[in-house]
C-alpha cells in the first residue's frame, strides 16, 4: 500500500513533466487554436467518437466493486462529486477491518438509506456452521432478510478452495453440493452472484515471474498466501475448475467475475471463458493492471477484446474504506487510479502506470464501449440498485 502510494506520487510528477513538456514542444497549435494549454491538452484522444480527459467529471459511471466497512462517507461523497455510484459488497474475510457479516449488511443497509443516489450494496454469508445439516437453509434465511433489506448481490470469497475447511480438515470448495440450494435461491431471487475465486495466477508464480509490482509486493509480504510455495495446496486450475463447475450447474444464475474471474493474465483464457458461459460478466477491480501489461504486448488484441466484449465487463476498483482510514489519503488514491484508468480506457496516451516498469499506451475505446464498461452493463445487471 505504501510503496503504492510512493509511486502513485512519482506517476503524478510524470504526468506534470509530460504536460509541461507539450505544453513547451506544441506553441504553434495553442497559438493556432486560441485556446488554454490545458483545454487543448485535455482534448488530446477525444474527439466524436471518444471521450477526452476532461469528459472524466460529467460522464456518469459506476464502480460495481468496493468495500465500505464503516458508516464514514469519504467514498461516497467523492463518488457524487465525480459523477460515480458505487456497488459497496460485504465479503465473508475475517479481520482485516471488516466486522461480522451481519455488522457489515448493516452498516451498508445505513449507508444506502442515506445515499441511494450513489450507493447499492451486496451481501455475503459465513461458513460458520459448515458441518450442521441445516447450514444451506440458514445462508438461505438470511439472504432472504438482507435481500429485503435492498441487497442486490451475493458475493463469494477466495477463502472458499484456499482456506475454508470443514470438520475432516478438508477444504471447502465451492462446487460443494451444499452450495447448490444457495445459488438456486440467489437466482430465483433475480439477485447476482458475484464470485472472487482464487487468485491471480501470479500467485503461483515464482516472485520474479510475476507481472505486475502489487502482486510482487502483496506476495513478497504475505509469503502465507504465495501458493508457489504451497504445492500442497490446490493448483490455480483448481480454483478455477472449482468455480466453473458453479457455472455449469447454474446456467442461469447472473454471474460476476470478480478480478477478472481470476483470468487477468489472458484476455484468450477470458474470451474462451465468457464464450462457455453466456450468463457470466466480468469486473475489472484490481486486474486493470494485468490487462495493462497484455496490451504493453499487443494492444489491438486486448483493444479487440474489450470491444467485443463490451456487454460483459464491468468497471470496478476494490477501493475500501473502514474506520482507520485517512480521508485525504484515501481520496488521493481514489482519484489517481480512477483518472488513470479514464485514460487508459479513453485516450492513446502513454501511461506511466504504479504496478508496470514502462508506460502503457491507451486504448481508445469508442464512446459506446466505454459506456456499457462504465454504466450500462452495471444498470442492466442491477436494474433497480441506484435511485
Ligand atoms: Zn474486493
Amino acid at each position: 500500500m505504501v510503496l503504492l502510494k510512493l509511486k502513485g506520487i512519482k506517476m503524478k510528477k510524470y504526468f506534470n513533466l509530460l504536460l509541461i513538456s507539450l505544453i513547451f514542444i506544441t506553441p504553434q497549435c495553442v497559438q493556432k487554436k486560441s485556446k488554454k494549454p490545458e483545454t487543448m491538452l485535455n482534448e488530446i484522444g477525444s474527439g466524436p467518437n471518444h471521450y477526452g480527459v476532461e469528459d472524466f467529471k460529467k460522464i456518469r459511471k459506476i464502480d460495481v466493486h468496493a468495500h465500505i466497512n464503516s458508516e464514514t462517507t469519504t467514498m461516497i461523497n467523492l463518488a457524487r462529486a465525480n459523477n460515480f455510484k458505487l456497488l459497496n459488497m460485504a465479503v465473508d474475510v475475517d479481520g482485516h477491518n471488516y466486522p461480522p457479516i451481519k455488522e457489515q449488511v448493516r452498516i451498508r443497509s445505513f449507508l444506502q438509506k442515506q445515499d441511494s443516489d450513489v450507493m447499492a450494496f451486496g451481501t455475503a454469508f459465513t461458513l460458520d456452521g459448515w458441518d450442521e445439516p441445516d447450514w444451506s437453509d440458514k445462508v438461505i434465511r438470511q439472504l432472504k432478510s438482507d435481500f429485503d433489506l435492498g441487497a442486490v448481490s451475493v458475493k463469494t470469497w477466495k477463502n472458499i478452495g484456499m482456506e475454508a475447511k470443514d470438520k475432516e480438515g478438508n477444504l471447502i470448495f465451492l462446487d460443494n453440493p451444499k452450495f447448490d440450494p444457495i445459488f438456486k435461491f440467489i437466482e430465483s431471487q433475480g439477485k447476482v452472484y458475484i464470485s472472487h475465486a482464487g487468485e491471480p495466477k501470479n500467485c503461483w508464480l515464482p516472485l520474479d515471474s510475476m507481472t505486475v509490482k502489487n502482486d510482487f509486493d502483496y506476495f513478497s509480504e504475505h509469503p502465507e498466501y504465495h501458493m508457489y510455495l504451497h504445492p500442497e495446496m490446490p493448483s490455480y486450475e483448481d480454483q478455477i475448475m472449482h468455480r466453473d463447475n458453479v457455472l455449469a450447474k447454474n446456467t442461469g444464475l447472473t454471474f460476476i467475475g470478480a478480478h477478472m474471474a481470476s483470468l487477468e493474465w489472458s484476455v484468450d483464457e477470458a474470451t474462451k471463458f465468457l464464450e462457455r458461459f453466456p450468463n457470466a460478466n466480468l469486473d475489472l477491480a484490481e486486474r486493470i493492471s494485468h490487462t495493462q501489461y497484455q496490451s504493453q504486448r499487443n494492444r489491438e488484441k486486448v483493444r479487440d477484446f474489450f470491444i467485443k466484449y463490451q456487454d460483459r465487463i464491468l468497471y470496478g476498483t476494490d477501493f475500501g474504506e473502514d474506520d482507520t482510514t485517512d480521508p485525504k489519503e484515501l481520496e488521493k488514491y481514489m482519484m489517481e487510479v480512477w483518472q488513470n484508468d479514464w485514460k487508459y480506457f479513453n485516450t492513446d496516451e502513454m501511461i506511466a502506470v504504479p504496478q508496470l516498469d514502462t508506460p502503457v499506451q491507451g486504448l481508445l475505446l469508442p464512446k459506446d464501449v466505454v459506456d456499457k464498461l462504465y454504466r450500462l452493463n452495471a444498470e442492466r445487471i442491477f436494474p433497480d440498485a441506484w435511485q
